[in-house]
């Protein structure tokens, strides 16, 4: 028997994309995902949103004024960006590309306008889902129990979720949020396939040789 050290299976990552309307439970159901999957990371966007009291600044987002986000935008800083319930979003372009390159995967906690952005560039990296509420009950509830917006705020993403919800079908996969940990069972099953997809193994032909030179 040879003793020659068997390869690792290369893998290039991919852009794993989670939208709903606000409310749904998405950012809870991403950050538990993060903290239970090696090899994920999370890209962290810039807003012109004021930071809640909970949030923290490059651990949420960067949170920057109009005029910054402007020239981020005529710099081409960023991979996408969009007006979303009255403030600037967008994903800056730094270490997106290394990562992947390098066999991570990474989570983007953005709206339908951002993934059709993403979409356009991705060629074959992007798998992106849908998350829906079980009920309109269920996400009124939810967007009032946080008690970090203000009434107005809640009212215009309830006015604005069933415009969001209508771009489901643009996703790979839909997911109904019965239960937190349902769902986060769910999303890591996605990833598991998405990892094992062949043309994500880009060290497989090499380790396909090894073993027939195992022979
Ligand atoms: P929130 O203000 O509740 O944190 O986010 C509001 C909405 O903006 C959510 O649907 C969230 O997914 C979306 N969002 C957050 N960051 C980005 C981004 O970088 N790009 C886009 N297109 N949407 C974003």
């Amino acid at each position: 028997m040879k003793n020659t050290p068997r390869p690792t299976i290369n893998r290039r990552g991919f852009m794993l994309v989670l939208s709903s309307p606000s409310g749904t439970g998405k950012t809870t159901i991403a950050r538990k995902v993060l903290e239970l999957e090696c090899e994920l990371e999370l890209s962290i966007s810039v807003t012109t949103r004021p930071m809640r009291e909970s949030e923290k600044e490059g651990k949420d987002y960067y949170f920057v004024n109009n005029e910054i986000f402007s020239q981020m935008i005529a710099k081409g800083e960023f991979l996408e960006h969009a007006h979303v319930y009255g403030y600037s979003y967008g994903t800056p372009k730094a270490c997106i590309e290394k990562l992947l390159a390098s066999g991570k995967d990474v989570l983007f906690d953005i709206d339908w306008q951002g993934t059709q952005q993403l979409k356009q560039i991705s060629t074959g990296d992007l798998v992106s889902v849908f998350l829906l509420p079980p009920t309109i009950q269920a996400l009124e509830e939810r967007l009032h129990s946080r008690a970090e917006d203000s009434l107005e705020t809640v009212q215009l993403r309830m006015s604005k979720a069933a415009d969001e919800m209508s771009h489901w079908a643009e996703y790979d996969y839909v997911i109904v949020n019965h239960t937190l940990s349902e769902s986060i069972q769910i999303v890591r099953s996605i990833i598991q396939a998405e990892r094992l997809k062949r043309r994500r193994q880009i060290g497989l032909a090499r380790f396909v040789n090894f073993l027939r030179g195992e022979e």
